[in-house]
C-alpha cells in the first residue's frame, strides 16, 4: 500500500492519446512537485494487437526497459514504479497472457481498467462492436461483471476507476447500486484497493459518489490521476 506523496496512474506517449514527451519529463516534473513516488501504468498491449488506444505488443519490452532504466537513474530522488493498466479479457486469460505478464521481472503491478469487455470469444465479439443504443442499456452490466471476474482472478493489484463503468448512465438506480456493491465487496474480499480517479471527476457521469459512499467501508482507496500529459501531474493526497 502506498503512503505519502504519490502520483499514481500515469500514461506515456506510447498509447497514442497522451502527450508526446519522453517518459523522463514526467519523472522530472514529479521530482519538482516533491512527490515520493510515481506510478506508470500505460495501456497494456495484447498479443496480435487486436485493440486500439495502446502501445503495440512489440513495444512492451522497450517500455519496461526504458522505465526500469529511469527507475535506477532516479532512485535517490524518487521511487519510480512500473506497471500496466489492462482490461480483463477471459480468452487472453485462457491463453495464459496474465500469468505471463505477472512473471515478467520489472513489471511491478497490474491496474485493472475495464474500458471494454469481451462478449464472446469465438468468433470474437467485444462491447466496441455493439451499437450505442445497446451500450447505453448494457455496457455497465457487462463491464461490471468483467471487472468482478477480473478482481477474483487475483492478477490485479489495483482497480482503476470502478465507477467509470456507469459513464452512460444518467441517474443512480437500484441495479447500479447492486452492481457497485458487488464490485466493492469483491475488492474487499481480495484486499485490492479501488482507485478514485481524479480525471473522472471532470467528465460527465464518470464519477459516481454513490459507489464511494459504499466504499467507505472498504479498507483501501487510492487516488489516481490518469495523467496523459505532464501538466496533469499534481499531488492530490
Ligand atoms: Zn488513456
Ligand atoms: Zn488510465
Amino acid at each position: 500500500m502506498m503512503n505519502g506523496k504519490y502520483l499514481f496512474h500515469v500514461h506515456t506517449y506510447r498509447c497514442h492519446h497522451a502527450e508526446k514527451v519522453p517518459d523522463e519529463a514526467y519523472i522530472k516534473r514529479a521530482v519538482g512537485l516533491g512527490a515520493e513516488s510515481i506510478w506508470f501504468s500505460d495501456h497494456a498491449p495484447f498479443p496480435g494487437d487486436p485493440f486500439g488506444n495502446r502501445m503495440a505488443y512489440v513495444q512492451l519490452s522497450e517500455y519496461l526497459y526504458t522505465l526500469n532504466t529511469l527507475k535506477q537513474q532516479y532512485k535517490n530522488q524518487i521511487d519510480v514504479h512500473v506497471g500496466l493498466e489492462i482490461e480483463y479479457i477471459p480468452s487472453f486469460d485462457h491463453d495464459g497472457y496474465y500469468r505471463k505478464l505477472k512473471a515478467i521481472p520489472g513489471l511491478e503491478f497490474l491496474l485493472l481498467g475495464q474500458h471494454m469487455a469481451e462478449l464472446r470469444p469465438s468468433p470474437a465479439l467485444y462491447t466496441f462492436n455493439m451499437t450505442t443504443e445497446w451500450l447505453n442499456q448494457n455496457e455497465f452490466k457487462v463491464l461490471g461483471l468483467a471487472e468482478i471476474d477480473g478482481i477474483r482472478t487475483g492478477y490485479f493489484d489495483y482497480i482503476a476507476h470502478p465507477d467509470r463503468i456507469f459513464r452512460r448512465c444518467k441517474t443512480w438506480t437500484p441495479e447500479m447500486q447492486s452492481l457497485a456493491e458487488q464490485i466493492v465487496k469483491a475488492a474487499v474480499a481480495m484486499d485490492i484497493p479501488l482507485e478514485q480517479n481524479e480525471s473522472s471527476k471532470y467528465q460527465k457521469h464518470h464519477y459516481w459518489p454513490e459507489l464511494w459512499k459504499d466504499a467507505e467501508n472498504a479498507p483501501k482507496i487510492i487516488h489516481g490521476l490518469d495523467a496523459h500529459a505532464v501538466k496533469e501531474l499534481k499531488l492530490i493526497v
